[in-house]
């Protein structure tokens, strides 16, 4: 990460000020298309991130899984209990769904990178309030920053308000093409609104046939 990625990600987490020693040792070359170490670096940032109220409830931060170099991000919006006490995104009965879809599309957990735009469950699994979307942004933006996949997927209303910062409805949104900071996206619903209407099944397929024709990957 250069110096001025750095200080920004640095000042968008909420630091002020920074503690510098007058002997600066030489800094560790890092290769800029190492994500795995850029990734890492964010991570021992945010599994101590005290930056809004989901800190006191939490067991502990859901960062992210997968592949560094994926072409392809799903991104969700909370922890629920399940993910909160194994510290890996979507491992309960929705996340379960997202597997299955990732199956589906003839791709792995491990091909992806998974992530949530929250990295703390709210208690009880309500919604994350404006004010945590807010402090938790800078991450999962850093995060796609690091990653630069082709598409991302995101799931749900929460995800792609807080990825992109506009309003938008996710019925008229799901399955157009959007774009953030120059990646491709595509709205879709949360697999958790599938549980409780898997009527909607189909138009999320719909919408992963765009992303695999996008991909140029054979069905
Ligand atoms: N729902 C989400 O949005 N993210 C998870 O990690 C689990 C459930
Ligand atoms: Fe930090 Fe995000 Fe957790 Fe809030 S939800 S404490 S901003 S990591």
């Amino acid at each position: 990460m250069n110096l001025r990625n750095e200080l920004t990600l640095l000042r968008d987490l909420g630091f002020t000020h920074l503690d510098i020693p007058t002997r600066v040792a030489a800094p560790l070359a890092v290769d800029e298309s190492d994500g795995v170490a850029l990734l890492d670096e964010l991570k021992a940032i945010a599994v101590v991130c005290v930056k809004c109220k989901l800190a006191k409830t939490r067991t502990q931060v859901v960062y992210g899984v997968g592949n560094p170099n994926a072409d392809l991000m799903f991104i969700g919006e909370a922890p629920g209990r399940d993910e909160d006490l194994k510290g890996e995104p979507f491992v309960g009965r929705a996340g379960q769904l997202l597997t299955d879809i990732i199956k589906a599309m003839k791709l792995t957990r491990d091909d992806v990178y998974i992530a949530n735009v929250v990295k703390c469950r709210p208690p009880e699994n309500r919604n994350p309030e404006p004010e945590e979307l807010d402090a938790c942004r800078p991450y999962i933006r850093r995060q796609v920053e690091i990653i630069q996949p082709k598409v991302i997927v995101t799931l749900g209303k929460f995800a792609l308000q807080s990825l992109t910062e506009k309003s938008y409805g996710i019925t008229a949104a799901r399955g157009q093409w959007l774009e953030y900071n120059g990646v491709k996206v595509m709205p879709t619903y949360h697999p958790a609104y599938l549980l409780r209407t898997p009527s909607a099944k189909k138009d999320v397929w719909a919408d992963m046939k765009k992303v695999i024709a996008e991909l140029g990957m054979a069905t």
